[in-house]
Protein backbone atom coordinates (compact mmCIF):
# COMPACT_ATOMS: atom_id res chain seq x y z
CA UNK A 1 0.00 0.00 0.00
CA UNK A 2 1.15 3.24 -0.87
CA UNK A 3 0.95 6.87 1.10
CA UNK A 4 -0.49 9.55 -1.48
CA UNK A 5 -1.21 13.21 -1.33
CA UNK A 6 -2.76 14.98 1.79
CA UNK A 7 -6.38 14.95 1.30
CA UNK A 8 -7.19 16.79 4.57
CA UNK A 9 -5.20 18.63 7.58
CA UNK A 10 -6.96 19.27 10.64
CA UNK A 11 -6.01 20.89 14.25
CA UNK A 12 -4.77 17.40 15.33
CA UNK A 13 -4.48 14.94 12.18
CA UNK A 14 -4.12 14.74 8.93
CA UNK A 15 -5.49 12.32 6.36
CA UNK A 16 -3.68 11.38 3.41
CA UNK A 17 -4.52 9.29 0.12
CA UNK A 18 -3.62 5.59 -0.49
CA UNK A 19 -3.64 3.49 -3.39
CA UNK A 20 -6.37 1.52 -2.12
CA UNK A 21 -10.30 2.08 -3.02
CA UNK A 22 -11.66 3.71 0.23
CA UNK A 23 -9.01 3.19 2.21
CA UNK A 24 -7.17 6.31 3.82
CA UNK A 25 -4.17 7.02 6.33
CA UNK A 26 -4.80 9.05 9.42
CA UNK A 27 -1.69 11.16 10.66
CA UNK A 28 -1.47 12.45 14.44
CA UNK A 29 0.12 15.72 14.69
CA UNK A 30 1.40 17.06 18.48
CA UNK A 31 -0.71 19.65 17.81
CA UNK A 32 -3.01 20.71 20.72
CA UNK A 33 -5.29 23.60 19.97
CA UNK A 34 -8.33 24.81 22.37
CA UNK A 35 -10.92 27.95 22.56
CA UNK A 36 -11.45 27.81 18.71
CA UNK A 37 -7.74 27.81 17.95
CA UNK A 38 -6.84 30.64 20.21
CA UNK A 39 -4.72 28.70 22.22
CA UNK A 40 -2.20 26.66 20.34
CA UNK A 41 0.98 24.53 21.11
CA UNK A 42 2.89 21.72 20.15
CA UNK A 43 3.46 18.88 22.60
CA UNK A 44 5.67 15.92 21.87
CA UNK A 45 4.19 12.55 22.14
CA UNK A 46 0.88 13.32 22.02
CA UNK A 47 0.25 12.14 18.14
CA UNK A 48 1.71 8.95 19.55
CA UNK A 49 -0.46 8.75 22.46
CA UNK A 50 -3.60 9.58 20.87
CA UNK A 51 -2.98 6.91 18.26
CA UNK A 52 -2.76 3.77 20.21
CA UNK A 53 -5.50 5.36 22.36
CA UNK A 54 -7.98 5.46 19.69
CA UNK A 55 -6.67 1.92 18.00
CA UNK A 56 -7.79 0.43 21.76
CA UNK A 57 -11.44 1.89 22.38
CA UNK A 58 -12.02 1.43 18.73
CA UNK A 59 -11.35 -2.22 18.72
CA UNK A 60 -12.91 -2.65 21.53
CA UNK A 61 -16.28 -1.06 20.19
CA UNK A 62 -15.79 -3.05 16.72
CA UNK A 63 -15.84 -6.00 19.04
CA UNK A 64 -19.43 -4.89 20.35
CA UNK A 65 -20.75 -4.53 17.03
CA UNK A 66 -20.23 -0.44 16.47
CA UNK A 67 -19.38 0.21 13.21
CA UNK A 68 -16.57 2.35 12.61
CA UNK A 69 -13.60 3.33 10.38
CA UNK A 70 -10.74 1.80 12.25
CA UNK A 71 -8.77 -0.75 10.14
CA UNK A 72 -5.11 -1.25 11.41
CA UNK A 73 -2.47 0.73 13.04
CA UNK A 74 0.22 1.28 10.68
CA UNK A 75 3.11 3.02 13.00
CA UNK A 76 3.48 5.10 16.17
CA UNK A 77 1.28 8.09 14.09
CA UNK A 78 -0.46 6.35 12.00
CA UNK A 79 -3.52 4.32 11.07
CA UNK A 80 -5.49 2.58 8.28
CA UNK A 81 -8.75 3.64 8.10
CA UNK A 82 -12.25 3.95 5.81
CA UNK A 83 -12.59 6.63 3.73
CA UNK A 84 -15.61 7.71 4.80
CA UNK A 85 -17.86 11.67 4.36
CA UNK A 86 -18.07 13.02 7.64
CA UNK A 87 -21.14 14.49 9.00
CA UNK A 88 -21.04 18.07 10.05
CA UNK A 89 -22.10 17.10 13.50
CA UNK A 90 -20.04 17.22 16.86
CA UNK A 91 -21.94 14.75 18.90
CA UNK A 92 -21.08 15.40 22.61
CA UNK A 93 -22.50 12.65 25.54
CA UNK A 94 -22.35 14.07 28.62
CA UNK A 95 -22.41 12.27 31.84
CA UNK A 96 -20.72 14.72 34.46
CA UNK A 97 -21.67 18.77 34.36
CA UNK A 98 -18.76 20.17 32.99
CA UNK A 99 -16.80 22.79 30.55
CA UNK A 100 -19.01 24.62 28.33
CA UNK A 101 -22.20 23.15 30.01
CA UNK A 102 -21.77 24.45 33.08
CA UNK A 103 -20.71 27.90 31.65
CA UNK A 104 -23.86 28.09 29.57
CA UNK A 105 -26.19 27.14 32.33
CA UNK A 106 -24.81 27.81 35.22
CA UNK A 107 -24.75 23.98 36.57
CA UNK A 108 -22.55 23.33 39.58
CA UNK A 109 -19.62 21.83 37.75
CA UNK A 110 -19.09 17.83 38.66
CA UNK A 111 -22.80 17.40 39.00
CA UNK A 112 -23.71 13.95 38.17
CA UNK A 113 -26.20 13.59 35.64
CA UNK A 114 -29.38 11.38 35.89
CA UNK A 115 -29.01 9.90 32.58
CA UNK A 116 -26.44 10.74 29.57
CA UNK A 117 -26.98 13.91 28.01
CA UNK A 118 -26.76 14.02 24.42
CA UNK A 119 -25.82 17.72 22.82
CA UNK A 120 -24.86 18.66 18.59
CA UNK A 121 -22.69 21.08 17.67
CA UNK A 122 -22.01 22.08 13.90
CA UNK A 123 -19.02 21.23 13.18
CA UNK A 124 -17.81 24.75 12.10
CA UNK A 125 -14.40 26.24 13.17
CA UNK A 126 -15.02 29.76 11.54
CA UNK A 127 -18.43 29.96 13.65
CA UNK A 128 -16.99 28.19 16.57
CA UNK A 129 -18.92 24.92 16.36
CA UNK A 130 -22.03 26.32 17.77
CA UNK A 131 -24.69 24.40 19.50
CA UNK A 132 -27.93 23.44 17.54
CA UNK A 133 -30.66 21.74 17.88
CA UNK A 134 -31.43 18.55 16.73
CA UNK A 135 -34.23 20.40 14.22
CA UNK A 136 -31.62 21.92 12.69
CA UNK A 137 -29.52 19.04 11.64
CA UNK A 138 -33.01 18.31 9.74
CA UNK A 139 -34.33 21.80 8.18
CA UNK A 140 -30.36 22.31 6.62
CA UNK A 141 -30.81 18.16 5.97
CA UNK A 142 -26.86 17.57 7.50
CA UNK A 143 -28.27 14.21 8.44
CA UNK A 144 -32.26 12.67 7.95
CA UNK A 145 -34.06 11.17 10.65
CA UNK A 146 -33.17 7.85 10.36
CA UNK A 147 -29.03 8.50 10.81
CA UNK A 148 -29.72 10.50 13.34
CA UNK A 149 -31.93 7.50 14.84
CA UNK A 150 -29.27 5.30 14.19
CA UNK A 151 -25.95 7.48 15.50
CA UNK A 152 -28.43 8.38 18.99
CA UNK A 153 -28.24 3.86 19.59
CA UNK A 154 -24.88 3.97 18.58
CA UNK A 155 -24.04 7.26 20.91
CA UNK A 156 -25.61 5.64 24.05
CA UNK A 157 -24.04 1.94 23.48
CA UNK A 158 -20.70 3.84 23.00
CA UNK A 159 -21.16 5.79 26.14
CA UNK A 160 -22.23 2.40 28.34
CA UNK A 161 -19.41 0.47 27.09
CA UNK A 162 -16.77 3.13 28.04
CA UNK A 163 -18.28 4.18 31.16
CA UNK A 164 -17.36 0.53 31.79
CA UNK A 165 -14.62 0.47 30.43
CA UNK A 166 -12.92 3.60 32.27
CA UNK A 167 -14.52 2.11 35.84
CA UNK A 168 -12.55 -1.33 35.54
CA UNK A 169 -8.97 1.53 35.23
CA UNK A 170 -10.83 3.82 37.98
CA UNK A 171 -11.54 6.62 36.28
CA UNK A 172 -14.77 8.27 35.36
CA UNK A 173 -16.20 8.88 31.94
CA UNK A 174 -17.05 13.06 32.36
CA UNK A 175 -17.97 13.41 28.54
CA UNK A 176 -17.05 13.06 25.30
CA UNK A 177 -16.89 14.17 22.08
CA UNK A 178 -17.44 11.63 18.57
CA UNK A 179 -17.89 12.13 14.88
CA UNK A 180 -19.72 10.23 12.45
CA UNK A 181 -19.37 9.47 8.90
CA UNK A 182 -21.11 7.90 5.61
CA UNK A 183 -18.99 4.94 3.98
CA UNK A 184 -19.83 3.64 0.48
CA UNK A 185 -20.90 -0.23 1.21
CA UNK A 186 -21.57 -1.76 -2.56
CA UNK A 187 -22.80 0.88 -3.32
CA UNK A 188 -24.83 1.57 0.13
CA UNK A 189 -24.00 4.48 2.50
CA UNK A 190 -23.10 3.21 6.34
CA UNK A 191 -23.52 5.38 8.98
CA UNK A 192 -19.82 4.64 10.66
CA UNK A 193 -17.87 5.67 13.57
CA UNK A 194 -15.04 7.86 12.50
CA UNK A 195 -12.36 10.35 13.93
CA UNK A 196 -10.97 9.44 16.64
CA UNK A 197 -11.91 8.50 21.03
CA UNK A 198 -8.91 9.31 22.97
CA UNK A 199 -8.05 12.09 26.21
CA UNK A 200 -8.25 14.59 23.04
CA UNK A 201 -12.10 13.90 22.59
CA UNK A 202 -13.47 12.74 26.15
CA UNK A 203 -12.57 13.94 29.45
CA UNK A 204 -11.34 11.71 31.94
CA UNK A 205 -11.10 12.14 36.00
CA UNK A 206 -9.49 9.75 38.07
CA UNK A 207 -12.05 8.29 40.30
CA UNK A 208 -10.91 8.91 43.81
CA UNK A 209 -8.98 12.46 43.32
CA UNK A 210 -10.80 13.75 40.34
CA UNK A 211 -7.62 14.25 38.95
CA UNK A 212 -7.97 15.28 35.15
CA UNK A 213 -6.29 13.11 32.53
CA UNK A 214 -7.44 14.97 29.66
CA UNK A 215 -7.01 17.50 27.28
CA UNK A 216 -8.26 19.67 29.98
CA UNK A 217 -4.49 20.03 31.00
CA UNK A 218 -3.80 21.73 28.50
CA UNK A 219 -7.07 23.83 28.14
CA UNK A 220 -6.38 25.18 31.53
CA UNK A 221 -2.66 24.77 31.86
CA UNK A 222 -2.67 22.17 34.32
CA UNK A 223 0.47 20.93 32.83
CA UNK A 224 1.57 17.28 32.41
CA UNK A 225 -0.48 16.36 30.11
CA UNK A 226 1.65 13.68 28.27
CA UNK A 227 2.12 12.13 31.56
CA UNK A 228 -2.00 12.18 32.31
CA UNK A 229 -2.17 10.26 28.73
CA UNK A 230 0.58 7.73 29.49
CA UNK A 231 -1.07 6.86 33.10
CA UNK A 232 -4.72 6.48 30.78
CA UNK A 233 -2.28 4.30 28.45
CA UNK A 234 -0.84 2.35 31.04
CA UNK A 235 -4.22 2.00 32.68
CA UNK A 236 -5.71 0.27 29.73
CA UNK A 237 -2.82 -1.66 29.82
CA UNK A 238 -1.42 -0.90 26.62
CA UNK A 239 1.58 0.84 27.54
CA UNK A 240 4.36 -1.39 28.94
CA UNK A 241 5.29 -0.50 32.35
CA UNK A 242 9.21 0.27 33.00
CA UNK A 243 10.74 0.99 36.32
CA UNK A 244 12.16 4.33 36.12
CA UNK A 245 9.78 5.15 33.10
CA UNK A 246 11.10 8.64 31.55
CA UNK A 247 8.33 10.82 30.80
CA UNK A 248 7.36 10.32 27.04
CA UNK A 249 8.33 13.86 26.44
CA UNK A 250 11.19 13.30 26.83
CA UNK A 251 11.38 10.25 24.88
CA UNK A 252 11.49 9.58 20.50
CA UNK A 253 8.55 8.07 19.90
CA UNK A 254 10.35 4.72 18.15
CA UNK A 255 11.93 4.20 21.55
CA UNK A 256 8.47 3.82 23.16
CA UNK A 257 7.22 0.49 24.43
CA UNK A 258 3.71 -0.30 23.47
CA UNK A 259 2.08 -4.02 23.83
CA UNK A 260 1.51 -5.43 20.31
CA UNK A 261 -2.19 -5.23 19.27
CA UNK A 262 -3.98 -8.64 19.66
P1 LIG B 1 -17.28 21.14 25.96
O1 LIG B 1 -18.50 21.41 25.11
O2 LIG B 1 -17.60 21.04 27.40
O3 LIG B 1 -16.15 22.08 25.66
O4 LIG B 1 -16.75 19.69 25.49
C1 LIG B 1 -17.50 18.52 25.72
C2 LIG B 1 -16.65 17.31 25.33
O5 LIG B 1 -16.48 17.28 23.92
C3 LIG B 1 -15.24 17.30 25.92
O6 LIG B 1 -14.88 15.96 26.18
C4 LIG B 1 -14.37 17.86 24.80
O7 LIG B 1 -13.08 17.32 24.87
C5 LIG B 1 -15.12 17.37 23.56
N1 LIG B 1 -15.05 18.32 22.46
C6 LIG B 1 -15.97 19.23 22.10
N2 LIG B 1 -15.57 19.92 21.02
C7 LIG B 1 -14.37 19.45 20.71
C8 LIG B 1 -13.42 19.77 19.67
O8 LIG B 1 -13.64 20.64 18.80
N3 LIG B 1 -12.27 19.07 19.68
C9 LIG B 1 -12.00 18.11 20.60
N4 LIG B 1 -10.83 17.45 20.55
N5 LIG B 1 -12.88 17.76 21.57
C10 LIG B 1 -14.04 18.43 21.62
Amino acid sequence: MKKGKKLYEGKAKVIFATNVKNLVIQHFKDDATAFNNKKKAKINGKGVLNNRISEHILLNLSQIGIKNHFVKRLNMREQLVKLVDIIPIEFIVRNIATGSLTKRLGIEDGTVLDEPLLEYCLKDDKLGDPLIAKEHIYVFKWATKKEIDKIEKCLLRINDFMIGMFRGINIKLVDFKVEFGRYKNNGKNEIILADEISPDTCRLWDAKSEKKLDKDRFRNNLGNLIEAYQDVARRLGILYEQANITPIKYMKPHSLKFKKTK
